[in-house]
């Protein structure tokens, strides 16, 4: 029997202004923390996906591909949306945006909706089904049916975490988006500043290595010592997105406290079941060759 959700009561001292809010903080029996909050004045419904890990998890023959692989999960497809332009047509559509970032120790990845787009959705689902509250009938859809935006875009953002793809004839595009940034970054002069701490910095401590990427670290470099990066895309993503008290998701919007908790269990109950089938088989390899001799 898998493990119960863990709901944390844990006092939280809100501002005046945010006495509206209503807040909800549990793990899910895969290990992934859920914070909710519900505002019936919120204007934008939202979700972000955080996960403790970086440009210090960088293997150092890679530099940047903690930063690499952020962009191909949301730029490279997976298992069940193949179309890697579906989650951007969708966004695109509902007037939402999406973004995502890698710092050190840490990789988020985020995107929001206006609520117009969910009310004017609700409304003509509501009209089709006779129904007129705004949370009786976005969960257990079947797909196809009139599944709410909010809650179509999260499936498709959350499945990016559960199966990517890595689409290889995608890999060097993102690459050169990665380099471009790192060009970007050279004319700015907080970058700059922070470069010149980093070369300063203990040349033991990963602080002090390279964490953008670009085109020399992630293309020319790996070339030269055959590295497969679509291979190494997969075992950091398997290695570092475990989920189990790794990663934490935020859900946002005015729907009440009950909606956003069914869709929390809906869509991330099983997230990182691939990470942990394939670390088992792989703690089972590793098992059996070390029993061999
Ligand atoms: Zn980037």
């Amino acid at each position: 029997m898998s493990d119960p959700i863990i709901e944390y009561k844990l006092p939280l001292y809100l501002p005046i202004s945010n006495l509206e809010k209503r807040y909800k903080l549990f793990k899910l029996p895969n290990g992934l923390l859920c914070f909710l909050i519900s505002d019936p004045t919120e204007k934008i419904a939202s979700c972000s996906l955080t996960v403790a890990t970086g440009a210090f998890n960088d293997p150092e023959n890679m530099l940047g591909l903690a930063h690499l692989c952020e962009h191909m999960l949301l730029a490279g497809g997976s298992k069940e949306y193949t179309d890697p332009q579906i989650f951007h047509e969708e966004i695109g559509k509902n007037n939402g945006s999406f973004n995502a970032y890698t710092t050190a120790e840490q990789t988020t990845f985020y995107f929001e909706i206006p609520n117009t787009n969910i009310m004017t959705s609700n409304a003509q689902t509501a009209d089709k089904i006779g129904k007129s509250t705004l949370t009786n009938y976005s969960i257990g859809k079947k797909e196809g049916d009139s599944v709410l935006p909010f809650e179509k875009l999260l499936r498709i953002f959350v499945s990016f975490f559960k199966a990517p793809l890595f689409k290889r004839s995608l890999i060097d595009r993102e690459i050169f988006t990665v380099n471009s940034e790192h060009d970007g970054n050279k004319t700015s002069t907080m970058k700059i500043l922070y470069h010149a701490t980093r070369l300063l910095s203990n040349k033991r401590h990963p602080f002090h290595r390279f964490s953008t990427g670009n085109l020399e670290t992630l293309s020319i470099i790996p070339r030269l010592e055959k590295i497969d990066v679509q291979k190494r895309l997969k075992k950091y993503f398997l290695d570092n997105f475990t989920v189990n008290n790794n990663m934490t998701m935020c859900l946002k919007g005015f729907d009440s406290l009950n909606l956003l908790t069914k869709y929390a269990i809906k869509h991330f109950s099983d997230l990182g079941s691939a990470n942990v089938a394939n670390n088992n088989d792989r703690d089972r390899k590793s098992t059996r060759l070390n029993s061999s001799h």
